[in-house]
C-alpha cells in the first residue's frame, strides 16, 4: 500500500520554527518512503483563525522547499462532516449536550491532567433531538431548525447545544506510535463522552480530522506529540465511521523555548516570515532544524529534498528541541 502522509496546519497564527520542524519530519518521512503528501488547511476554528494566515502558511512552506500532491481546505468540506455526524447520530453514537464548560468543570470528581476535561455523560439519553436540547437551553425553538444551511446564528442571547460522542464503557484504545512507542488510554475513564461539534451542523477538530484522514486515504499521521493524548478519541471516531484499516501514528517532540514551554511569542520572533524579512535563507532555517534532528551539522545550509538520503527517524532526540529566536 502506498504511503500517504499529510501536512495539516491551522491558520491560527504565522508558521514558526516549531511547525516547520514537525512538517520537515512529516515531509521527509512521506517522501523517503516514495509516498504521497496531502496538504490540508485546518481552518474550522473560527475564533482563533487569523485572516491571511492560511495563504501565508502556503507561501512560507513553498519558500522553504516543501511540496505536496493534493490540497484541501476544511472549511470547504463541511458537508462531509455533517454527513458523518448524521451517520453517528442515527446510530446512537452521538447525542446533544447542553452542559457548559463550567458545568463540566464543576462535575470533575478529581483533577485531570492537561486540557482534557472528563465528561460524566450528564446529557446521555436526555434529549430526543438537537432541537429539543436547544429548546431546553433557550426556552424557544431553534430559529433555523432543519434548515440545511449552517450556521445557526451565534447571538449572545442563544446558546447552542454541542454534540458528544458516546464512548462505550471500557473503551480502552492502544496503539504503537512509530516514534513515541506504545500508548494506551481508557477513553471512557479519562475523557468520557468527548465533544464532536459545537452546534447542530458544526464539526470540531476530532471529527473533521477523522473524516478527512479516512477520505484522503492517509496511512500515517506525523505530528507534534502535544496531540498524542487526543489520538485515542480520534481512533474511536474513525472506527465508528467505518475506517477499514488502522492509520499509523508518529508523534514527534515539540520545539520549546528556553523555559521548556511550547514555543510562543514570548520566546521571541521565530516566524518564518520574520526570518525571511531579515534576509535569512530557507536553507539556513532547514539546516538548523535538520541539525536539531541529527541529520546536519550546525550551520549547514540544506533543502528538504537534499535531506532525503539522510532522513532517519531514530536520530531525532527524544527530548523537545529548545530553540531561541536567533
Ligand atoms: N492542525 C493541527 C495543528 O496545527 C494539527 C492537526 C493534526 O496534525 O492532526 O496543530
Amino acid at each position: 500500500m502506498k504511503y500517504v502522509g499529510r501536512l495539516a496546519p491551522s491558520p491560527t497564527g504565522a508558521l514558526h520554527l516549531g511547525n516547520v520542524r514537525t512538517f520537515l519530519i512529516a515531509w521527509l518521512r512521506a517522501r523517503s518512503l516514495g509516498g504521497k503528501m496531502v496538504f490540508r488547511m485546518e481552518d474550522l476554528d473560527h475564533p482563533k483563525d487569523k485572516p491571511g494566515a492560511a495563504a501565508d502558511a502556503v507561501r512560507d512552506l513553498r519558500w522553504l522547499g516543501f511540496d505536496w500532491d493534493e490540497e484541501y481546505v476544511q472549511s470547504e468540506r463541511k458537508d462531509l462532516y455533517r454527513d458523518a455526524l448524521s451517520s453517528l447520530v442515527s446510530r446512537g453514537l452521538a447525542y446533544p449536550c447542553v452542559c457548559s464548560r463550567r458545568d463540566v468543570e464543576a462535575a470533575q470528581s478529581a483533577p485531570h491532567e492537561g486540557e482534557q476535561l472528563f465528561y460524566p455523560g450528564t446529557c446521555r439519553g436526555r434529549f430526543a433531538s438537537w432541537g429539543e436540547a436547544y429548546t431546553y437551553l433557550n426556552s424557544s425553538t431553534p430559529p433555523l431548525l432543519h434548515s440545511p444551511t449552517p450556521p445557526l446564528p451565534h447571538s449572545s442571547t442563544h446558546r447552542t447545544p454541542c454534540w458528544r460522542f458516546r464512548v462505550a464503557d471500557g473503551s480502552r484504545v492502544a496503539f504503537d506510535d512509530v516514534f513515541a512507542g506504545r500508548f494506551e488510554q481508557d477513553v471512557s475513564a479519562t475523557l468520557g463522552d468527548f465533544p464532536l461539534a459545537r452546534d447542530e451542523f458544526g464539526a470540531g477538530y476530532t471529527l473533521a480530522c477523522a473524516v478527512d484522514d479516512i477520505a484522503m486515504g492517509v496511512t500515517e499521521v506525523v505530528r507534534g506529540d502535544d496531540l498524542l493524548a487526543a489520538t485515542p478519541a480520534q481512533i474511536l471516531v474513525s472506527r465508528a465511521l467505518g475506517a477499514e484499516r488502522g492509520i499509523s501514528y508518529c508523534h514527534v517532540p515539540l520545539v520549546v523555548g528556553p523555559d521548556g514551554k511550547r514555543l510562543a511569542k514570548r520566546h521571541g520572533d521565530t516566524r518564518v516570515a520574520a526570518y525571511r524579512a531579515a534576509g535569512v535563507r530557507p536553507g539556513q532555517i532547514i539546516g538548523r532544524l535538520a541539525a536539531s534532528c541529527g541529520w546536519a551539522e550546525e550551520g549547514e545550509e540544506i533543502s528538504p529534498a537534499a535531506l532525503l538520503p539522510r532522513f532517519d527517524l531514530s536520530a531525532i532526540p527524544r527530548a523537545p528541541f529548545v530553540a531561541t529566536a536567533r
